[in-house]
């Protein structure tokens, strides 16, 4: 099966996640109101962290997928496979999680094939169903069962925008970058890395993000910090850690990457 799934287990600790709004609530009152829920935001800013914090803080198994342009509504759903010379079905993530409760979370679900929009439909109403055609089965969801999806609404695509008939039908969180010092915290804390360094590499990606003239496809994320402060912590040169961790990610257009070391040369 192509889906990338990571299954966590309810024993897993609780994954640090520093809150910068009222997320937590809004996932509690979803997850009691058996509502499915939407998290907006820009790549590497904490969704998925958040994710997986509330799942093991709720002590529920997750599901995670990272959609892409090949997953269909099969590899979410199940399929028959040959196992030993027998046909046999298996439950794909969705279904596993709809069968035995659990969080469901897809990453990136409007990179999905369209078809995967058909099974969430019938999921995310107050039905709380899921078809499934080929067995012939209608799964009703367990109270314990829950939906939650994410995409990037600042990836410029119109053919891969969520339909507002799918939007509709979820509760909405707007993820962003945190602010300076909640960021710094969260840099200090995944890296181990100072106050002070951490101080500066939060200014470096202020500065990017609001960088006028440059025709960046995404900002800076906290995610890129990390893995920066986290070469600084093992003793790359400060210069090296902002080149591999900050700019080349960012860019592979050479006059975007000189307009980068030139604004942060400036910034330093
Ligand atoms: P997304 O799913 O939005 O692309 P992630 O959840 O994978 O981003 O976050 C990337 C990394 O950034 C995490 O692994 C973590 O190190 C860090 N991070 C970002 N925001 C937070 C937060 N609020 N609390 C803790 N860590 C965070």
């Amino acid at each position: 099966m192509s889906t990338a799934l990571k299954q966590s287990t309810p024993e897993v600790p609780v994954p640090f996640y520093q809150p910068t709004g009222n997320e937590e609530q809004l996932f509690e009152v979803a997850w009691q109101r058996h509502l499915p829920l939407l998290l907006k935001g820009p790549t590497g800013c904490g969704k998925t962290r958040f994710v997986s914090h509330m799942a093991a803080k709720l002590g529920m198994p997750l599901y995670t997928v990272s959609c892409h342009d090949d997953l269909t509504a099969a590899d979410l759903t199940g399929r028959y496979l040959i196992k030993g010379g027998e046909t046999v079905w298996v439950d794909g993530p969705l279904t596993r999680a709809v069968r035995n409760g659990g969080i469901c979370y897809l990453d990136e679900v409007v990179e999905a094939r369209k078809d995967v929009t058909v099974v969430l439909h019938p999921l995310t109403d107050d039905r709380r169903l899921l078809p499934l055609d080929r067995t012939g089965e209608l799964l009703e969801a367990p109270d314990n069962f829950m939906l939650v999806v994410s995409y990037n609404p600042g990836y410029q695509n119109l053919l891969k925008q969520l339909k507002p008939s799918t939007r509709q039908r979820f509760l909405a969180v707007e993820f962003n970058f945190p602010d300076p010092d909640t960021e710094a915290d969260i840099i200090m804390r995944e890296s181990g890395i100072d106050a002070e360094g951490a101080r500066i590499l939060v200014r470096i990606a202020g500065n990017i993000r609001n960088l006028a003239g440059i025709d960046l496809e995404e900002a800076a994320s906290t995610r890129l910090l990390v893995y920066c402060a986290t070469l600084l912590k093992t003793g790359v040169a400060f210069d090296d850690a902002i080149q591999a961790a900050i700019i080349e990610p960012l860019s592979d257009d050479r006059d975007i990457i000189t307009g980068l070391r030139e604004a942060i040369g400036i910034i330093r």
